[in-house]
Formats: C-alpha cells, sequence, structure tokens
C-alpha cells in the first residue's frame, strides 16, 4: 500500500491526556483515536495490527479443535437471572432496555448465551465434548478506563467455551487450551509467562492467566527461583511461621500523635518500627463495612480477603463510612472498641506490643496485644506476599515482576451449566451436568502489551508477526525519475514476493519520513535515494536493532529474502 493513499495521521507530540507509553504512541502513529473515555475507533494501521493477532488466534484455536461462532453482543437480562448474575455482576455490567421495556444488557462475557446455546440442542455425552468460541466487541463499564486500549470499555476478546461430558474430559480441554495459549503468545513474539491465578467467587484451583511481561503491567507476579512456582499475588499464599507464645505486654495506653497519619509519621514520631504498627484499613464488603488489620510493613490484598470472606464486592471504603465507623478524621482508625467485624493478617498473630490508631483525631494506643485489647473475628491470609517471603511451594525465593494480563483460562466446572439445566444423558443413561471451562483473550489489549514490551525513545518496535507491515519502502528523492522508477520496481517487486510493504511516496521530507518509520515500528526499512542508486544498492535498517546493511539492486530477490530470514529469526 502507499503511504499517500492511506489514512495515517501521525502526531509529532505525546497527547497530554497518554499516561503509558502505548497509549502515546498508538496515539502518535495514527492507529487509533478516543472517541470518550474507553471507547477507541481504530485507524488503518491499527485496524492491520487487530487483524494479524486476530488471525494468528484463530488459527491456532481452529488447530486445537474449537469452532468459530458469532454470538449477539445484546444479550436478554432473563438468561443473567438464571445463573444470579444480573444481580451480582455490578455496575460493569451495562443494562438498558427496549421499546417493550424489556431488560437487556451488552455481553461483557458469554456464558450464558453460549451455555443456552448448547443445552438447546446437545442431548447426549456422545456429543461432547463441544469446543466453540467467537472474536467479538464486550463492553464493560469499568470503573476506571485507562492506558487506551490497555483498559477500554469496550474492547475486543476472544472468548471460548469447552463443554464436557466428565472431569477427565473438561481437564483435556484446559490443558488443550494451556498448550493453544502457550502456541498463540509464542507466535505473537510476546515474551510471557503463564502464572496461577485466582479463581474470584467462581471457586476450583483451575485457572492460569498469560501475562506478557512488562514494567508498566497493572498485575504483580510472584515467582520462584528454585522450582516453578509462578502466581499472581493476588493469588500466591503466604506461609506462616507457628505462632510462638506471645510475651506479654503492659497496659494499654494513650499518646498524642498530632498530626502523624502515615505509618511513616507514627513510627518516626514513637521511634518504633513499621512491623510494630498496626494498620487498620476499613473496607465495604458486599455492602458492609469491616476492619482489617495489617502490619505498618504489609499490604491489605483486597482480592484474598473477598475470597477469604466469600463476597463478590470489595472495596476500601469512603472517607464517610470510615469517620462514620470510628468516629474519628481519617488516618486515626484503630481496631479497640469498633463495632465492625475485624479481620487480622495471620502476621500479626506472630507478634505483640503494637500501636494502633485511637479512633480519635491526633491520638494513637501503644502496648496493644490484639487478643486481649480487641475482638478480632479472625485471622487469615489476607496480606500480599513480598519478596522476602520463602516460596509457598517449596520454601526457595521468591521474585516480583510486573505484568500484562493477555488471556485467562478458567475450569468453571458445573457453576453455569447447573443453574441453565445444561445436561446430558450420560453413558448409563443418566443425567448428568455438563463440565465447563472458559477462555479469554484480550485481542486489542494484546496490541498495546506488544507496545509496552516492545519500544524505544523513537517509537514502537512491533514484533514482525503483529506489525501493521513487515517493510516499509521509502523514496528519498520524489522528484529524481530513474529513482522513482526503481523504488516502483522494488515496491512491485516485494509484492510479488508475497512481502506486506508499505510504500512511503509522500512529498516530505527526508527526515520526517524516518521518523515516522520509527514511530510505525515496522521492522524493515528500506531506503533507496539517487546516491545508493548510483552505486546499485538498497539501504536496508532492521528497526528493532537498528542494525544496517546495503542489499544489491542486481539479485535482489535473494539478497532481500536472506536479510529478511535474519530479522524474522532474531524475533522469534
Ligand atoms: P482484568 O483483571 O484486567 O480486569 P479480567 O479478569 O476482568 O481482566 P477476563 O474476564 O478474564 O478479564 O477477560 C479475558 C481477557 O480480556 C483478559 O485476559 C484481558 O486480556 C481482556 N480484558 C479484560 N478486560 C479488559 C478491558 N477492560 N480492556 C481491554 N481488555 C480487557
Ligand atoms: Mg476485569
Amino acid at each position: 500500500m502507499r503511504f499517500s493513499s492511506l489514512y495515517i495521521p501521525t502526531l509529532k507530540e505525546s497527547p497530554a491526556e497518554a499516561e503509558v507509553i502505548s497509549h502515546k504512541l498508538l496515539l502518535r502513529a495514527g492507529m487509533i483515536r478516543k472517541l470518550t473515555s474507553g471507547l477507541y475507533t481504530y485507524l488503518p494501521l491499527g485496524l492491520r495490527v487487530l487483524k494479524k493477532i486476530s488471525a494468528i488466534v484463530r488459527e491456532e484455536m481452529d488447530r486445537a479443535g474449537f469452532q468459530e461462532v458469532l454470538l449477539p453482543m445484546v444479550q436478554p437480562a432473563d438468561l443473567w437471572r438464571e445463573t444470579g448474575r444480573w444481580e451480582h455482576y455490578g455496575k460493569e455490567l451495562l443494562r438498558f432496555k427496549d421499546r417493550n421495556e424489556r431488560d437487556y444488557c451488552l455481553g461483557p462475557t458469554h456464558e450464558e448465551v453460549m451455555t443456552d446455546l448448547v443445552r438447546g440442542e446437545i442431548k447426549s455425552y456422545r456429543q461432547l465434548p463441544l469446543r466453540l468460541y467467537q472474536l467479538h466487541t464486550k463492553f464493560r463499564d469499568e470503573m476506571r478506563p485507562r492506558f487506551g486500549l490497555m483498559r477500554g470499555r469496550e474492547f475486543i476478546m476472544k472468548d471460548a467455551y469447552s463443554y464436557d461430558a466428565d472431569l477427565p474430559q473438561a481437564q483435556e480441554s484446559y490443558r488443550i487450551m494451556h498448550e493453544c495459549y502457550t502456541r498463540i503468545f509464542t507466535r505473537l513474539g510476546l515474551k510471557f509467562r503463564a502464572v496461577e491465578a485466582d479463581t474470584g467467587s467462581i471457586g476450583g484451583n483451575f485457572s492460569h492467566e498469560f501475562m506478557v511481561l512488562a514494567d508498566s503491567g497493572e498485575d504483580t507476579i510472584a515467582y520462584c527461583h528454585d522450582c516453578d512456582f509462578a502466581a499472581n499475588v493476588e493469588r500466591a499464599d503466604v506461609v506462616y511461621q507457628e505462632a510462638a507464645a506471645k510475651t506479654p505486654c503492659q497496659a494499654l495506653e494513650s499518646v498524642a500523635t498530632p498530626k502523624a497519619h502515615t505509618v511513616e509519621e507514627v513510627a518516626s514520631l514513637l521511634g518504633v518500627t513499621h512491623d510494630k504498627i498496626v494498620k487498620t484499613m476499613i473496607f465495604v464488603v458486599d455492602g458492609k463495612a469491616v476492619a482489617v488489620l495489617v502490619r505498618g510493613d504489609h499490604e491489605v490484598n483486597d482480592v484474598k480477603l473477598g475470597r477469604y470472606l466469600k463476597a463478590s464486592q470489595v472495596e476500601l471504603a469512603s472517607q464517610d463510612v470510615v469517620e462514620r465507623v470510628t468516629h474519628a478524621p481519617l488516618g486515626f482508625a484503630g481496631p479497640c472498641g469498633l463495632e465492625i467485624p475485624i479481620y487480622a493478617d495471620n502476621s500479626l498473630r506472630l507478634g505483640n506490643d503494637y500501636v494502633v490508631g485511637g479512633n480519635c483525631a491526633d491520638t494513637h494506643l501503644i502496648h496493644i496485644d490484639l487478643d486481649r485489647d480487641t475482638k478480632i473475628s479472625a485471622y487469615a491470609d489476607l496480606r500480599t506476599i513480598l519478596e522476602s517471603d520463602p516460596c509457598p511451594r517449596c520454601g526457595g525465593q521468591i521474585s516480583l515482576t510486573r505484568g500484562i494480563e493477555v488471556g485467562h483460562i478458567f475450569m468453571l466446572g458445573t457453576k453455569y451449566s447447573q443453574a441453565m439445566h445444561a445436561t446430558v444423558l450420560n453413558e448409563q443413561g443418566v443425567e448428568t451436568t455438563m463440565i465447563m471451562g472458559c477462555y479469554g483473550i484480550g485481542i486489542s489489549r494484546i496490541a498495546a502489551a506488544a507496545i509496552e514490551q516492545n519500544h524505544d525513545e523513537a517509537g514502537i518496535v512491533f514484533p514482525w508477526q503483529i506489525a501493521p507491515f513487515s517493510c516499509i519502502l521509502i523514496n528519498l528523492d520524489l522528484k529524481n525519475p530513474e529513482v522513482c522508477a526503481k523504488v516502483e520496481w522494488l515496491y512491485q517487486h516485494l509484492k510479488s514476493m508475497g512481502v506486506d510493504v508499505l510504500l512511503d511516496d509522500r512529498n516530505e521530507r527526508p527526515g520526517v519520513k524516518f521518523k515516522d518509520a520509527d514511530l510505525l515500528g515496522i521492522p524493515m526499512q528500506l531506503v533507496l535515494g539517487g546516491k545508493s542508486l548510483a552505486r546499485g544498492v538498497v539501504e536496508a535498517t532492521e528497526r528493532a536493532s537498528r542494525e544496517k546493511c546495503e542489499l544489491p539492486l542486481e539479485g535482489f530477490a535473494e539478497a532481500f529474502s536472506a536479510w529478511q530470514d535474519k530479522v524474522m529469526a532474531k524475533s522469534q
């Protein structure tokens, strides 16, 4: 294709609204534009990237024996009522009524609709396994849409569902998908890791997230140096030593701590270490306020809290709620005298003689024995794992790294099939509930994640598998008819060789063309001007490494193919 006839509105400056590099570069490279919060339009280059990602995903899903279907995006509320999710899904589910006052929602995921399709048709175990998928637009009214394509409200997902007759068959579906995802992310040219993930309110132990490793990732992954343990920190258990007998401490005392709100401020004012301070965090869990206690050097893990309390919604309490339950301004919450349930992290069991907030402005309490002075409802694993913690599997050394979740595979069990009466007759003629799995890939998020992982100061460095074009051919001298003729010959020649080539035929200065070529992240750059033509060569630059070489115009096809193989092999 010719640059001059494509709509590629590149920008010199990063738009102020973009916080992360992928968002900045996608806007600057003219690949996306924002319509409004969380809604993006894909321009020709952006769409080419999505199509390349989708093609690889489709090929691998087909290879794995999944069949492609396409379900409606608008879903009737009645199906969601059957599974109870109409009430429980929360505000991410965009609900609306049609002209007949019937309730509908925009699909954030398709377990209900797919299961409705299957239960009507499938009657016998002989028809299973049934494995279906689609590539489709999803809508989730995210609380904080941000980072461009990373967390949109409308986004493109590949979602797949498996229906199996028994557990071994369901485990096989899960294994096939794990393998398929590994192939997909390898083919996409991404550095990734499959990690154990939280199964949320769904339960069961089979869930893996596929994480693209990138410092800007929203997720933190804990992995072990000594075994193959890798998990989202939302999931990673913290192992505790047995609590030794506590040394008793003296009676509690109230001390003045004017303007000391944070752990840091209280620690330095009272001359104690952070682990001697108890942080009291107020959460609203399924509409009810609870207090959670962790050591000053630890962080509450709200996903673990939700799992422990079997809750579907966990939110940090607003200032109003905190002030109402503690009768004190923000920063002085403490467990003594609280009238809401109090859950304490297991680590607090190991110590004594703590400092806590006094539930009164500018006041803390010291010499606190939690069992003596407060009413703890329960101790549990409620904090996030740290690098200083041992590996929960082998006791080895834990490291933390950041990742972007691009895929999630899930063993659902019978949660949806039971609620929706999706059953088959088994070999003995007995009615049994189908076992389900569901498997998502964020197609549009992958485009952003690939850029987070692959960029430099000049722009995007796409893995060749998903670059909008694999080669850009730059005409340096539009006024020179010989150069123009040779460039045109090269362009046609490359196309006939099956190369996905973009010809920069714009009437722009060379500097502008070089800058844009770098910005767009096309892996192979070819440049022809008067001087190189006179020497009978094309200048070739590899975008990622910036390595340059010259390809002879005579015997161009062979020289180009050899160079292309080299570039591709590197980004494998
Ligand atoms: P997250 O924890 O990031 O919100 P999720 O657990 O809600 O993700 P799933 O329901 O498993 O995500 O969806 C499958 C995939 O869809 C995710 O792995 C992710 O790649 C993608 N995805 C989810 N939410 C968004 C979003 N708001 N914008 C873009 N992609 C998304
Ligand atoms: Mg989500």
